[in-house]
């Protein structure tokens, strides 16, 4: 799936070129980006909405009201690791979240001629899908550059593209300034 170079409106948000996350990878920056936190809009609000997002990134489409709650369910399970890839909340309590997804899909190893070892779905699920793409990046070293915003409240997904991998935030200009803001308030106020 090709994304890069690609500026799409997410929400209101204008995704950036210099967000958009390398090969695969961008489809899982996309799926947790399909809620806007707080308070929505939420992209897979509705059986229908859902499988409309799933059928236009090239995804099996939920197929019931159980499934899209479980989808649900594995969107905020992957924020908790992209948070914790910005330093931020749980890691290890958020991989053993991910136990139960992994063990209702089926992923094996399979051989592509064109490319050696291949992590493949064996259901079509996109929770699979989902789940190759992200042990591919954890090969490919791009998974930890996957972050969701440090702004607790926001948490939107970006990939950092800086040297040192120093973003913390979606945007210097909303919460990266918000942030600053609050801290010179509360040092002031210690003054
Ligand atoms: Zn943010």
């Amino acid at each position: 799936m090709q994304f890069a170079g690609v500026a799409a409106q997410v929400h209101g948000r204008v995704t950036v070129v210099s967000d958009v996350a390398p090969g695969g990878l961008e489809l899982i920056r996309r799926f947790v980006n399909t809620v806007d936190l707080p308070s929505g809009p939420d992209e897979l609000e509705s059986l229908e909405s859902a499988r409309a997002w799933c059928l236009s990134h090239g995804l099996a489409p939920a197929r019931n009201s159980s499934h899209l709650a479980q989808l649900r369910d594995f969107r905020e399970t992957l924020r908790d690791l992209l948070y914790a890839n910005n330093r931020e909340g749980d890691g290890p309590a958020a991989w053993e979240r991910v136990r139960p997804f992994l063990a209702s899909t089926r992923l094996s190893l399979a051989v592509s001629p064109a490319s050696g070892l291949e992590l493949r779905p064996e259901d079509k699920g996109p929770i699979a899908s989902l789940l190759a793409i992200v042990y591919e990046s954890q090969l490919l070293g791009t998974w930890s550059r996957l972050r969701a915003c440090r702004k607790s409240s926001c948490r939107f997904a970006y990939y950092d593209y800086t040297k040192n991998g120093s973003r913390a935030w979606c945007s210097m200009a909303t919460c990266g300034n918000q942030a600053k803001a609050q801290r010179r308030r509360l040092r002031e106020r210690t003054l």
